[in-house]
């Protein structure tokens, strides 16, 4: 997302004595995202509100996020009530936001917090690590938006600028301690909320990743990247190995209604205690056909739909082609079976929500494999 282009009359500019610090809360006060989960200049953030936020925001982008977070916190207002609230209903809520972990974290800090903290964030980094899914980056993020601590909170856009103000060249992961070292040190005495997220704003606004807005910013002068030409090679990162490509099928069973059977994944591990479709092992290669009839829950008539369902996870790709079969008569497993209503309202990951519609797809025929 792109700053707004509104001209800046800054009291600080970085030609004065003024730090960084308080050239870029100049420039945060006057060109400030307005964000959903954004307390107000002069208003109070709710730490559960930006707790939320933060949790939701990682690995997604903020419009993406933004209308999940108006969903959370009008169902669940305070941290008390998602508490209260069942696992399946937070999964449920969360389907689409990807990285289903994150929404059982969300879910067991609530509890941590409602049950040990009465209700009440506690109000520094160093005890906000100890909560469930909340690394250095969101602990640090909430204590200095919610509770002013004065921490750095280092996420991608912080990182960018402060490679870039020192000209940090070691790559990325190796030199986040030296950039959080450096970042810290920015932060100021007063307003480190604010400073946290004027970084933000200001990495996706004017230090953008590939073409940074140099020319409009407010300390390139003390932008050693920026004097050594270099803005636009930093931060380094090291070279990515390939994600694994894995490869299997999925079983999609319907009773003479429409209804569709489903399992329930082991709490521990990927996609953990999320309902599924009963799927085959993943191996190098799609299963032969009589493989994948052998792997399938139930004796029937399953019939293959062209194509495959792809879906990225964090460290490997994965496509699975998918089967259907039609009973008459259920028959007997340890899933259940749930209606299009149900479905609708399930703890459903995007990956087997992916692999439904591909199953359910009229426009795509059947195939018969036996
Ligand atoms: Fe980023 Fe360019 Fe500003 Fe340096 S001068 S902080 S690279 S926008």
């Amino acid at each position: 997302m792109r700053a707004p282009k509104k001209p800046v009359h800054h009291r600080h500019s970085a030609s004065s004595k003024a730090s960084i610090a308080e050239v870029l809360l100049d420039w945060y006060d006057a060109n400030r995202r307005d964000l959903p989960w954004r307390a107000k200049p002069g208003e109070a953030a709710d730490p559960y509100r930006v707790w939320l936020s933060e949790i939701m925001l990682q690995q997604t982008t903020v419009a993406a996020v933004a209308p999940y977070y108006r969903a959370f916190l009008k169902r669940w207002p305070n941290v008390k009530a998602l508490a209260k609230a069942s696992l399946d209903d937070v999964c449920g809520a969360w389907a689409g936001l990807g990285y289903y972990s994150r929404a059982r974290n969300l879910f067991r800090t609530a509890q941590v917090v409602a049950t040990e903290h009465g209700g009440k964030f506690p109000p520094t980094a160093e005890a906000l690590r100890a909560l469930p899914g909340v690394g250095a980056y969101t602990a640090g993020a909430i204590a200095a938006i919610a509770f002013g601590e004065r921490v750095a909170a280092m996420d991608a856009n912080a990182e960018r600028v402060v490679a870039r103000l020192f000209a940090v060249d070691v790559p990325l992961p190796q030199a986040r301690a030296k950039l959080a070292e450096l970042g810290l040190k920015l932060v100021p005495e007063q307003r480190a909320g604010d400073f946290a997220q004027a970084l933000m704003d200001f990495g996706s606004g004017i230090c953008l990743p590939r073409r940074p807005r140099c020319g409009d910013c407010p300390v390139s002068k003390s932008c050693t990247a920026r004097r050594l030409g270099i803005a636009e090679t930093l931060p380094r990162k090291a070279a990515k190995r390939p994600r694994p490509l894995k490869r299997g099928a999925a079983y999609v069973a319907l009773d003479g209604r429409g209804a569709v059977y489903l399992e329930r994944r082991p709490e521990k591990g990927l996609l953990g205690g999320m309902l599924q479709p009963p799927l085959g092992e993943w191996g190098a290669v799609f299963p032969a056909r009589e493989r994948a009839v052998g792997e399938a829950p139930f004796t029937g008539t399953w019939l293959k739909k062209p194509g495959f369902v792809r879906h990225g996870f964090t460290h490997f790709e994965l496509e699975m082609e998918v089967y259907v079969a039609n009973f008459s008569r259920r028959p007997n497993g340890e899933g259940m079976w749930l209606g299009s209503a149900e479905l609708t309202r399930a703890a459903l990951p995007t990956v087997m929500r992916k692999v439904l519609e591909h199953a359910l797809d009229e426009d795509v025929p059947l195939f018969a494999v036996r």
